[in-house]
């Protein structure tokens, strides 16, 4: 009973119904009320023109005419509320198939999507852009909204398994090729191959990191700790630990430091890993001879730095797509490189979650490049 009483459609009848109930009576208890005096007025109208043959007000003949009167009224009234609800009735079942179609829709699309048909969508009338759509519309369109991050998310990890899948297979075949081949004696027991295992065990290793890396800056799952920091103090730490690498490769590497820069509200922590990031990249993809440049100007209410090479560029095609996970645009020199194509993804993520940008800029291959990214000033 109680189920029954709980649906929509039962329960809009049953709002109608009292709706109905309430005018019955109001409408019985103002004609009731007024109905003697306005019998009597009408009987005195009629007083004059049909008094011989009605009799006075009051009298035997006057008294049944107002019995009858009154029983017709109510009979009509009665008829009239019947027929009220029976209207109720029809309303009620339109109305609830009205609002319930695109319920029950949402209900199946819902089971659906709960079964893993992440593509499932509610229909939508075709003209909803153009009319504004009412509020049943609108939870249609959440809904659908909802189901669309539901199915990017589920192919981002479908897509993650995938990359990483891939990733792992590279050095593990590597490895175990390798072993296989020093068991059976196929490959001799010398320096050159225990140094390949060591590699690529060491590029597992980098990529389990990255990885973790990658996991925790992407659920925010760091904390961030936003303080005054000298532009100045970042650059300068930056070119303190890359300066050996950078004069063992034979590149240059020129820090240019402005004065009178204000200080950014950043982590420093995370900031100059960032630097660090776009500088090792810089180092890693310019040939000996090159030359690296980094520096920082105001761009109104934020600092802009700028990571600068001189190396081997990158196509048009592929700047777009830099800033995407394990996107390499060279796969076998970066993979040479040790890298895994996340350090970029984490460098941007790294930047939004201080309200900055990142981009990149580059003429082509063997033009150089030039990264970008801004923190707010304090
Ligand atoms: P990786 O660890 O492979 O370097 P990143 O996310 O840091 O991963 O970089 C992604 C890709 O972007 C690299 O594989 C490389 O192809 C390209 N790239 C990054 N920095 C530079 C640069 N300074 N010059 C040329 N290509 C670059």
């Amino acid at each position: 009973m109680s189920r029954f009483l709980n649906r929509l459609g039962v329960k809009i009848f049953i709002s109608y119904l009292l709706i109905v109930l309430l005018v019955v009576i109001v409408l019985a208890l103002a004609v009731s009320l007024s109905l003697p005096s306005v019998f009597e007025r009408h009987m005195a109208g009629m007083g004059s023109s049909m008094g011989a043959m009605m009799g006075r007000p009051g009298s035997i003949m006057t008294q049944s005419l107002f019995t009858n009167f009154r029983a017709a009224v109510r009979e009509a009234i009665t008829v009239a509320a019947l027929v009220a609800v029976g209207a109720a009735l029809i309303a009620s079942l339109v109305v609830s198939r009205q609002v319930l179609r695109p319920v029950h829709a949402m209900t199946l699309v819902s089971q659906r999507i709960a079964q893993g048909h992440y593509t499932e969508r509610v229909p939508l009338p075709g003209d909803i852009q153009e009319t504004h759509p009412d509020e049943l519309a609108q939870l249609a369109l959440s809904f659908n909204q909802m189901a669309g991050n539901l199915e990017q998310t589920e192919n981002m990890r479908r897509q993650l398994i995938g990359d990483i899948t891939h990733e792992l297979r590279t050095p593990l075949t590597i490895i175990k090729g390798t072993m296989e081949g020093l068991l059976d004696g196929v490959l001799p027991p010398n320096e050159e191959n225990y140094q390949l295992v060591h590699q690529e065990s060491d590029r597992l290793q980098r990529l389990v990191d990255d990885l973790q890396e990658l996991s925790r800056v992407e659920s925010g799952a760091y904390d961030l700790h936003r303080l005054p920091v000298a532009v100045s103090d970042l650059l300068t730490a930056t070119r303190r630990r890359l300066e050996r690498q950078y004069e063992e490769k034979g590149v240059g590497f020129q820090v240019i430091v402005p004065a009178g820069l204000p200080a950014v509200l950043a982590d420093e922590d995370r900031a100059s890993q960032v630097l660090l990031n776009l500088a090792g990249n810089a180092l890693q993809y310019t040939p000996s001879g090159g030359q690296v440049t980094i520096s920082a100007r105001q761009v109104g209410r934020e600092v802009e730095f700028k990571v600068q090479d001189t190396g081997i560029g990158i196509p048009q095609e592929h700047l777009p797509n830099l800033f995407t996970r394990f996107y390499r645009v060279d796969k076998s020199r970066s993979r040479a490189g040790g890298g895994s194509g996340i350090g970029l993804t984490i460098a941007k993520h790294l930047v939004e979650a201080h309200q900055g940008r990142i981009w990149v800029e580059s003429p082509g291959t063997g033009g150089g490049s030039t990264f970008y990214f801004t923190l707010p000033v304090v």
